[in-house]
């Protein structure tokens, strides 16, 4: 089977590293791909927003199966494009897409599938919203409606806080993202991301994570795209774990469906639990970037099966084959990064890490030049380990990340704290 995955960051380098375990995968190419990628596969240079280019491209590199990583492509319909001309494509349609997209929509999809989450009011206008603010009180939740990478929410702890925040997106900083904006009732709880496949009808649950948002240990400083992950979740338990799929994904998928917009791909679910009762953040359509690392290390070369098996609409044929393990992912980033950060630093040391099916220096922004690998954004590597426990699999990584030479970067030094 030939296969392209679309996308250039950690979470690629972990599908791809993966995929390429199963036996049934002959050709892979990544596009665009990066420096650690190219070891294990072919990169291509392809505009991955532009539909049309991909199809060109999968009609002449004879590609069987197609796997989109961001959410970019997926907003953007390339599914459907690829859809359309009978290519088996791993990725919701752009109308399913709307649950990542647009965080009104999905407020209205949990209305109609009384899904548990947060009690919420959308404006497209300052006074009411600041009106509405100044009512409410704090704590409370500022979203731009759109996709804003990750930097469209205010978790506002006072009404001043709140109010600064609605300034900024109604003065256009966000773009098209933030012209709607939605408000959230603050939620309470620890956070866990749960990952499931739905090939439109069946659901099939691929493992659950944490994540460190934050950019310096003890959870200081700014909000980053993730700066650590860990797998499984504790706080997901059976009950918890049952509960979520119960109250808010199966009643999601099936107002999906309903509508006429089935989902066919991997929902990430950003679940606050509060003793014992989940209630949903966000989805996400697509996989976690650091927590596909986890979850493509626990999983290994299976995930084509079950990726494939979603893609054609055969989930109630396969289950997952778990072993009782666990992984964990340090971020290593460009110093300044989530602010302004350098590019170029070489980064030495990495050719004697170990990689095997429990180590894996997952490259996200990393180039290759003159011979050296070269930091080339802000998010650069997941050093990447898995154990029979979370201690073991924390050992490893940060044994491996002490063996990186890298001065122009920083990792946090306590991921899995909440766990361990
Ligand atoms: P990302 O893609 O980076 O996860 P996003 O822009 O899609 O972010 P959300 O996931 O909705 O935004 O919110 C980002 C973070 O803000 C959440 O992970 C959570 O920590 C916090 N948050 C969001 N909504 C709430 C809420 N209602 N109550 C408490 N915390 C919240």
């Amino acid at each position: 089977m030939n296969i392209l995955i679309l996308g250039s960051g950690g979470r690629e380098h972990s599908l791809a590293w993966a995929i390429k375990q199963n036996p049934k995968c002959d050709r892979l190419i990544v596009a665009p791909g990066n420096a650690g990628i190219a070891q294990i596969a072919d990169c291509a240079d392809l505009n991955i927003l532009d539909g049309d280019a991909v199809a060109n491209f999968v009609e002449e590199n004879t590609i069987d199966f197609v796997i989109i990583g961001p959410e970019g492509p997926l907003a953007a319909g390339v599914a459907d494009r690829l859809r359309r001309t009978g290519t088996l494509v791993f990725g919701p349609s752009q109308a399913a897409a709307q649950l990542e997209a647009s965080k009104s929509f999905t407020k209205a999809i949990c209305d109609a599938a009384g899904a548990p989450t947060a009690g919420y009011a959308r404006f497209t206008e300052a006074a009411p919203a600041r009106a509405y603010v100044q009512a409410q009180g704090a704590p409370i939740v500022i979203k731009a409606d759109g996709l804003a990478a990750g930097k469209g929410v205010t978790v506002a702890m006072t009404v001043d806080e709140a109010l600064d925040a609605l300034d900024h997106m109604f003065d256009g900083s966000f773009g098209p993202a933030g012209t709607a904006v939605v408000i959230e009732e603050f939620m309470e709880g620890e956070e866990a991301s749960f990952f499931v496949l739905c090939d439109g009808t069946t659901i099939l649950p691929v493992g659950t994570a944490q994540d460190h948002k934050r950019a310096f240990d003890g959870d200081q400083g700014p909000n980053t795209g993730g700066m650590g992950a860990y797998s499984p979740a504790p706080v997901m338990t059976d009950e918890v774990t049952q509960k979520a799929l119960r109250e808010i994904i199966q009643p999601t998928m099936d107002e999906m469906a309903r509508r006429g917009t089935p989902f066919q791909g991997v929902l990430f679910c950003g679940l606050m639990i509060e003793n014992g009762q989940p209630r949903l953040v966000e989805y996400n359509v697509r996989f976690g970037d650091p927590e596909c690392q986890v979850l493509m290390m626990r999983l290994g070369g299976q995930v084509l099966d079950l990726l494939q098996a979603c893609a054609e609409q055969r989930l109630h044929e396969i289950s997952v084959n778990w072993a009782d393990d666990h992984a964990l992912t340090i971020v290593m980033a460009a110093n300044g990064y989530p602010g302004d950060y350098a590019k170029g630093s070489v980064i030495g040391g990495l050719d004697s890490q170990p990689a095997d099916s429990f180590h894996m220096v997952f490259h996200a922004g990393t180039k290759r030049f003159e011979g050296q690998y070269q930091a080339h954004g802000g998010r650069v590597l997941n050093i990447t380990a898995r154990g029979a426990s979370l201690a073991e699999a924390h050992e490893q990584a940060y044994a491996m990340a002490q063996g990186v030479d890298w001065p122009g970067g920083f990792y946090r030094s306590d991921i899995g704290w909440r766990a361990l």
